[in-house]
Order: C-alpha cells, then structure tokens, then sequence
C-alpha cells in the first residue's frame, strides 16, 4: 500500500533547533538604534525580552537545544505529519512528487506555536508574569494565548480594532485559553488613548497595537513583549518543521528538488528551508521559493537597505527588503501576509541568491487554493494558499518539460477561521491589484538614512 502520511514517533522529534547563522556565507546586518543609528547591544532589549533569547537573536551557534519542557509541550502535536499529495497529483496529471508539511495540526491551527511555546518557556522562566503582544487577524494572539495557558503566564493582546469586530473567533479562542484581549486603539495605554482622542473611531492597525504592547512591556517590570514572526530567535524555533521533514524524507527514501512557503516575516519559509538550505550551502542542488502576494510584494519589488519594524518607527533599523514602514495593504487585499518587510535572515539569503521570490495576484491564489481543498481536503489558511499556487505552477512545468521533480511546501496552517475571505472570493468580491512602484518610490524616499 502506497503511504500517504510519513509520520514520525515523539522520541524523533527534533532536540536542538538549527541555527542558519553557522553557514551562511554572510550574516546579516546588525540592527540599529532608532535614534543613535549605532548597534543595538543587550541592554536596549533588556527591557521587554528575556536574556535567553537575546543570546539566541545574535547567537551564531549551529545547534540550540530545545529545552525539556518545551519538548514536552511540543509533543502535543509534534512531529507533524508528512502529507504525500497523491490527489492533487493525479489532478493535475503531473509527473512531480509533491509532498506537504502539515502546521495546521496544532492546537491555534498554525505553524506559529512552534515559536510561541518556546517565548513563553523563557520568560517564565526569568521571572516574568506576563506577555503583551499584537495580533492582527489573531493568529500570532491565539497562538501566544494557548502558550500562556500551557506555561502558565499571563497573556494580554492588542487586536487590531475592525479584525475585534469583525473577525470574533479567534479572539474567542484566545479569551478560551485565558488571555486578556483588548481592542487596538485602546484606553489601557498611552499611545491608544492619545489616538482615541485625537479620532475615537480610529479602525486600527498592526503599527498602533504593536506600539500598545510594547508600552504595555516597557512600564512593567514584569512584564515582557513577544514576536511572531522576523526576529532571528523566531525563525531558529520554526526549523523544528524543516529537521522533522528532513528525516521524513529520509523515511522514504526521497529529497526535494524544490521547497516552496508563503511568506509574510519569513518564519514559516524558515522553519521548512534552512535545515535544506544547508545542504545547499554545501552545494546540494536545491531550489527555495518564498510566495507573497502581489499587492504587499517584499522581495519582489521592495528595496535592501535600512528600515523600522513597526509603523511608528519605535523598534531598531533592521537590514531587509522593504516597502517602507508606513506600507498600507490595499481594503481589498483578504490573503494576509501583510507584513511591509521580511526577517533581515530570509532578506540576506535571498539577496546571496540562495533564495528566489515570487508573487501572485489573489485570486489565482485562491483559486489554486480551492483546487487544494477538492483534492486533498484541507482547507488551506489564504497565506499558505500563495505557496500552494507557486506549487501548482511548478507542478504543472514538471508536466510540460516530462520532469519527475520532488516539490516539498509548507501547509503553514488551516483555512477555517479564515472562511470570510473564501466567501468574498465566491462571491466574486475579490479583484486583483498589483502594488504600484511609485508608491513604494514614495514610500522610500522617507526613510531615515543610516
Ligand atoms: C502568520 C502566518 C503566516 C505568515 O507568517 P510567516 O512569518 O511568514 O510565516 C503564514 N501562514 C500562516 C498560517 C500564518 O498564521
């Protein structure tokens, strides 16, 4: 009987978490003071991070054990399975072996607990009580919501305004797992209360409830701030994914041509490829691809240099591809991944060429999404939708060139919370809009230079 699901025992899952800073052949830029322009040292991040991972951010260390307690935790859903694609194969007649890694078998439904468990494991154990976060459509909230309840640590998230309003789920989920969930612009800090008076029916944006929650860790001494996604100690948490499909393919007796993830920050992309991107870097032949939609296209048509993290311009200079911080996704935009930059990590390989870059406009992805579902089942999240286009693609090239090419692509988390953007797709509400070069221009020109 052919094998659909390779999956592994617990005792496999991975002990130590890989370090891409080892091996590439040149580390990225070091951040900068956002008023000084000088590097950032330990102390600036004292503040709101616990010192562990403050080692891990500049660590160049290959191997990071994962501590026991983390495993544990892991090992409510870990090692997640390997998915052969065989369906969607024989739906698109194509000679390409696809293969998926399946994150949406986690308890929020996404790849983003990998890193969530192990920020909750370092703060509490450094003394901290709580963790204050932003969420936008609440996936990275829910995620630290649930690593809060396992751990035992407070959690408080600022959502985004409209996504409070309009998107209840997983803000119920988050208050489920005992988080405090406030809506972002809120009373409860200095930054939501001078914007409230200055517009109350201010909607709300990623920047504002990331400003919040960092105010929120930086007038409480115990209390921390976390990231989903960029910082350098998040992608090294994601590789769990990429060293559990390495051995799975050992399993089977394969290895991939081509490994494909959508890319919002980068930390899904990570957590598949780099254990694979070292092997390329030892001159393994081996293609990666990082997907993002045409209307927020990063690495497509942003620039490398110098920018800030967060709208307000309150975090350090990171060296990445950028749109520029104040980068707004257009209202129609509904697959995520809107993000106006990418983890100074993924910028640097792509910028070395060890990896390429794609975007797609949303309703092929969409498309290629509901073309998944029937064949598979799963109903994809719209972020990994734009990874699964870019496979199909590949797939469909395999088919035209007669190449029996072996695609692996991260399935980075589920679709069913998300189905309001499937029902605005249905219903023909989705329209296509590609990113003008002017704006980014525009955006550009505003930037601090360094
Ligand atoms: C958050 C999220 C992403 C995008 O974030 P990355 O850091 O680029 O991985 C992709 N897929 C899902 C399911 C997510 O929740």
């Amino acid at each position: 009987m052919r094998e659909t699901k390779i999956i592994l025992s617990e005792k496999e899952i991975p002990k130590k978490w890989y370090n891409i800073m080892a091996d590439m052949p040149n580390l990225p830029r070091p951040p900068l003071h956002p008023q000084t322009k000088q590097p950032v040292g330990p102390d600036d991040l004292k503040a709101i991070f616990p010192m562990s991972l403050i080692e891990q951010e500049v660590s160049q260390e290959r191997w990071i054990e994962i501590p026991e307690e983390v495993l544990r935790i892991y090992s409510l859903w870990r090692p997640s399975p390997l998915h052969r694609a065989y369906r969607l194969e024989e739906a698109l007649k194509t000679p390409a072996k696809i293969y998926y890694k399946y994150e949406g078998v986690s308890p929020a439904g996404s790849h983003k607990p990998n890193t969530a468990v192990a920020q909750a494991y370092y703060n509490k154990k450094e003394g901290i009580k709580r963790i204050a976060t932003e969420t936008g459509a609440g996936q990275w909230g829910s995620a630290m919501a649930l690593a809060g309840s396992l751990f035992g640590i407070d959690v408080t998230v600022y959502m985004v305004k409209v996504s409070y309003n309009q998107k209840p789920y997983r803000r119920i989920a988050m208050e489920t797992w005992g988080a405090k969930v406030y809506a972002s612009p809120s009373e409860v800090t200095e930054a939501g209360r001078r914007i409230l008076k200055e517009e109350p029916d201010n909607p709300g944006s990623l920047g504002i409830a990331i400003s919040e929650a960092v105010e929120d860790a930086a007038t409480h001494s115990d209390t921390n701030y976390s990231l989903g996604s960029v910082l350098n100690h998040v992608l090294l948490h994601q590789t769990v994914i990429g060293l559990e499909a390495k051995r799975q393919f050992e399993v089977v007796g394969d290895y991939p041509d081509i490994i494909i993830g959508c890319c919002g920050g980068g930390s899904n992309l990570a957590g598949v490829s780099f254990p694979f991107l070292q092997d390329k870097i030892n001159g393994k032949d081996l293609r990666v691809i990082a997907v993002e939609p045409q209307s927020c296209p990063t690495l497509t048509k942003g620039e490398f240099r110098y920018d800030f993290g967060d709208t307000a311009g309150l975090t350090p200079l990171l060296m990445m591809y950028t749109l520029g911080h104040d980068f707004i996704p257009p209202g129609i935009h509904a697959g995520g991944l809107r993000y106006h930059a990418d983890a100074p990590l993924v910028c640097q390989l792509y910028h070395d060429g060890l990896i390429e870059a794609r975007a797609y406009p949303q309703t092929a992805v969409f498309e290629a999404a509901i073309q998944f579902a029937k064949a598979e089942g799963i109903i994809p999240a719209p972020e990994t939708a734009h990874a699964i286009k870019a496979v199909i693609d590949e797939a469909n090239l395999c088919k035209e060139e007669g190449k029996e090419k072996t695609i692996l692509f991260n399935l980075s988390g589920h679709g069913i919370l998300d189905l309001q953007a499937y029902a605005d797709y249905l219903d023909g509400k989705l329209e296509d809009y590609e990113y003008p070069e002017e704006k980014i221009k525009e955006a550009l020109a505003k930037l601090p230079e360094v």
